[in-house]
């Protein structure tokens, strides 16, 4: 068999021109979202194909909307949300930061520094720089928690619906804190959340246990339970219906009443060992027939019929129940227990409110309208993300650039005691940094250039080190941020540098792009920044 032609429908680029290249796109991309840094940023509209509209200051909800096809852009986006799962927040810092080291890196490249060396230069900046916020962080108090929590949630809401959410969120991530083999465990996922219209966004609560949207399978049926038990089924409560692959001739109508009959009473069996396992509530994913009703009626079984099967895992997490099959598997360990179960409405509909042993706890919405209830929910995922980080490790930092500030600084007197040309990438990266205070005074109406040598200047005259001083964007001078109640968690700000740091080394190392020729067209944008950026095709 003939080789086939090597690269044939492949567009190459190599070495300077597709570094240059590539840096260009992450400046592009980061330039889209750089304006919605901190509580000054404005707001994104995104429109999808079908005209759907999305009102947003999240960086990485733009990032992930935006169809972007360049491979490298396509790095920083990952490495955003990576940010985004490890922890909620900080997605834009880190494409921000992603794309500065890389353009001072181009700096460097220009200058003649190779770029292994600049790689090499800034790793050893990104380990300082992990202990460097190590040493500024603190713990912080209760109040401290919920403040950070609130920061979060800058430029999100209204200063009112961003208190109210922090106190939530940290509520829920209480709910949920239980210690497993020793450790201790704050899962969001045991948080569930319902949107109720109708009240304003301050109006939201958090109620302990899981609150699912449902009503009780018959009207007349018991409305609470407590302290008893509960059994979870993946089935229905039905007669089993004839399978197609069954044939049979019925030789008179007398045979298909019997049969009927027969259903119908294999059917109660399965409500009596239902009741006979001792269970007072009882939930089905699939249906209940009226026969079964009746029945459950008269034994004073709560039941739900049509329960999705995410919620009946809800249910057996809060309640310590194990989802059956069959309603032959039943046997009291596969049972669990609520402390109440409730039914009852909320505004003009039915919910089910559960209480077990097991951690669970539920997020109301509310909004005057559908659109601002789910934007509710939405900033109310984010908080809780937050929440149940520091539930687990309450180390915070100054935010506002401040701890950046800081960092840069301590990263120059580094560079100064490194020997060889990574002293020079150390210094790129301190620089680099700095983009997030220059940033956060740039979406204010700021000159960032006179806001960051003011916070450099009042960091370096205070006492304990200035790690606190940052730029307060309404008074528009160096200020005690902290203070201020501008906190953020360690956790937070440790993984957007080290993700930055490891998505532009990443991009640094790759001196070879190929193409497939179809997609071999650079889009206007990141043509227009290439024309910007200076440095010769080689
Ligand atoms: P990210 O996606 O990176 O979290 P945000 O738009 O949420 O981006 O902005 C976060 C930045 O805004 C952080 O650096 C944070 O410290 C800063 N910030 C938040 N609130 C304030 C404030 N009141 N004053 C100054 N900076 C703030
Ligand atoms: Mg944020």
């Amino acid at each position: 068999m003939a080789e086939a032609p090597v690269l044939e429908d492949t567009e190459r680029t190599t070495g300077r021109v597709a570094l240059r290249k590539n840096i260009a796109a992450a400046m592009a991309l980061s330039g889209a979202v750089r304006s919605t840094l901190g509580p000054k940023g404005l707001d994104k509209l995104l429109l999808d194909d079908e005209g759907r509209t999305l009102v947003t200051n999240d960086g990485v909800t733009v990032l992930e909307t935006a169809r972007v096809e360049h491979p490298v852009a396509r790095m920083l986006i990952d490495a955003s949300s990576a940010q985004d799962r490890a922890a909620r927040d900080g997605t834009t810092s880190a494409v921000v930061i992603a794309a500065e080291l890389l353009r001072n890196a181009w700096h460097l490249v220009l200058q003649g520094v190779h770029p292994s060396t600049i790689v090499r230069g800034y790793r050893i900046a990104e380990i300082e720089a992990m202990t460097h916020l190590e040493s500024i962080a603190f713990e912080g108090n209760e109040d401290d928690l919920v403040t950070a929590v609130r920061s979060s949630l800058a430029g999100k809401a209204s200063r009112g619906v961003q208190t109210r959410l922090a106190d939530l969120a940290m509520e829920a991530a209480r709910c949920v804190e239980r210690t497993v083999d020793g450790n201790h465990e704050v899962d969001p996922t045991r948080v569930s959340k319902i949107i109720a219209v109708g009240r304003p966004a301050t109006d939201s609560e958090i109620v302990e246990g899981l609150v699912l949207q449902k009503r009780r399978a018959h009207p007349e049926m018991i409305r609470l339970v407590e302290n008893d038990t509960i059994a979870l089924l993946d089935g229905a409560l039905e007669r089993r219906n004839m399978r197609g692959d069954v044939t049979f001739q019925a030789t008179s109508p007398d045979v298909l009443e019997a049969l009927r009959r027969r259903e119908i009473s294999r059917l109660l069996e399965d409500v009596e060992a239902v009741a006979a396992a001792g269970v007072k509530v009882l939930a089905v994913s699939g249906a209940i027939d009226d026969e079964a009703h009746r029945r459950l009626l008269d034994l004073e079984i709560q039941a739900f019929r049509r329960v999705p099967s995410n919620d009946l895992d809800l249910l057996a997490l809060a309640t310590g129940a194990t989802v059956l099959h069959h309603v032959d598997a039943l046997r009291a360990e596969a049972c669990g227990t609520v402390l109440e179960s409730r039914s009852h409405l909320i505004g003009d509909l039915h919910h089910w409110t559960v209480r077990g042993e097991g951690t669970a706890a539920t997020l109301i919405a509310r909004g005057s309208g559908d659109e601002i209830a789910e934007e509710t929910s939405r900033c109310f995922d984010d908080a809780l993300g937050v929440a149940a980080h520091l539930r687990k490790d309450r180390r915070l930092l100054v935010g506002g650039g401040a701890s950046h500030v800081h960092l840069a600084r301590h990263l120059r007197r580094v560079a100064e005691a490194t020997p060889g040309r990574e002293q020079l990438a150390i210094e790129a990266f301190a620089d680099a940094l700095e983009v997030i205070p220059r940033a956060l005074a740039e979406n204010a109406g700021l000159d960032p250039i006179d806001a960051l040598l003011d916070v450099t200047a009042a960091q370096a005259e205070a006492d304990d080190g200035g790690a606190r001083i940052g730029l307060h964007l309404d008074k528009r001078e160096p200020t005690d941020l902290g203070e201020a109640g501008v906190l953020e968690p360690l956790s937070v700000i440790k993984p957007t540098v080290s993700g930055a740091t490891e998505a532009a080394c990443a991009v640094l190392r790759i001196d070879d792009v190929l193409w497939a020729r179809l997609e071999a067209q650079i889009p206007d944008d990141i043509q227009a920044q290439l024309d910007a950026m200076g440095g010769q095709d080689d």
